[in-house]
């Protein structure tokens, strides 16, 4: 199987970037990928220093897909997600939403031990590993920092984009250079502090061209189909997220506006992934049982 090593980063999602593996549509393959800190944090005397933040949040990539040309959507099936053992996470002076209210610039490594990761005396947290940062390259010669989610994908922080789990990107450029990284041991909504369990780990999955027509970026897992934008406030991110669905559930699947408004406000969910990256990401839940009865999907 083609495997991706951790050394093969960027730092930018970028049309420029070389690709550094080529993959068919529906073949499995792995990534592997540096934690959020390209590993410099090693113990808790290591400290996060400004220099370090030009090497945060490498993406492992960007992969070529055959087939896959501008205006296509790309499907990509996540299969597995495996960890390193141990995670690791820095708060950092100013950073994050709870700031003020914690001490600045501790680095603490957190071991995994049989699916728990041990956060301290007496708190285990069963893993739920997910990728923080998957995009493509944005059109028009753009270049967008790894760490900078966007309509691209980048760095959603989307706790749903797990095993199982289908994320669907734009394609800008043929070939839609995919690249990834940012793995979380486990993350919950929000990442208050800035960072989840940040973690190496090795990614297995597929990508095909998407046979359906949707709004991007959007993530689909057994429960649900959901639509992810991100701004820099939070209103921003809302009417966007709900612009999303509304026209999928209008222009997708064949309801009338007002049935898709209500529907919205009965059964969809509207969270936060997060609200500490440069822009806020949040997401809109539709349920996948209703699309079903409703005739989208399989
Ligand atoms: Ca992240
Ligand atoms: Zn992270």
């Amino acid at each position: 199987m083609k495997t991706l090593t951790m050394d093969k980063v960027c730092y930018k999602m970028s049309a420029a970037n070389e690709p550094v593996l080529r993959v068919a549509a529906n073949e499995t393959f792995r990534v592997r990928s540096q934690d959020c800190y390209s590993g410099n944090l090693r113990s808790a005397d290591d400290k996060f220093t400004k220099d370090m933040w030009n090497t945060v949040n490498p993406a492992t990539g960007p992969v070529f897909v055959e087939g896959a040309a501008v205006g296509d959507i790309l499907k990509v099936e996540i299969q597995k997600i495996d960890v390193a053992d141990h995670a690791v996470m820095n708060l950092s002076e100013g950073m994050g939403a709870l700031a003020h209210r914690i001490g600045a610039n501790e680095t603490v490594i957190l071991p995994i031990r049989d699916g728990e990761l041990i956060v301290c005396e007496g708190v285990w947290v069963p893993i739920r590993p997910m990728i923080g940062v998957i995009g493509v390259a944005p059109g028009g010669g753009e270049e967008i920092l790894t760490g900078t989610p966007g309509e691209h994908g980048g760095n959603m922080d989307c706790k749903q984009i797990a095993p199982g789990a289908a994320v669907y990107l734009p394609v800008n450029v043929n070939g839609a250079l995919l690249a990834m990284g940012d793995i979380h041991a486990v993350m919950g909504d929000g990442e208050v502090c800035v960072c989840g369990a940040e973690v190496a780990g090795e990614v297995t999955l597929s990508v095909s061209v998407a046979s359906v027509k949707l709004p991007t970026p959007a993530v689909e897992n057994d429960e649900w189909l959901m639509f992810l934008a991100s701004a820099k406030g939070l209103d921003e991110c809302e009417r966007m997220v709900l612009d999303k669905a509304h026209q999928f559930l209008c222009d997708n699947v064949g309801l009338g506006a007002n049935d898709a408004a209500r529907t919205m406000s009965l059964v969809g969910e509207l969270r936060i992934c997060q609200v500490v990256d440069p822009l806020k990401t949040m997401k809109f839940m539709l349920p996948k049982a209703l699309l079903k009865d409703i005739g989208w999907g399989n």
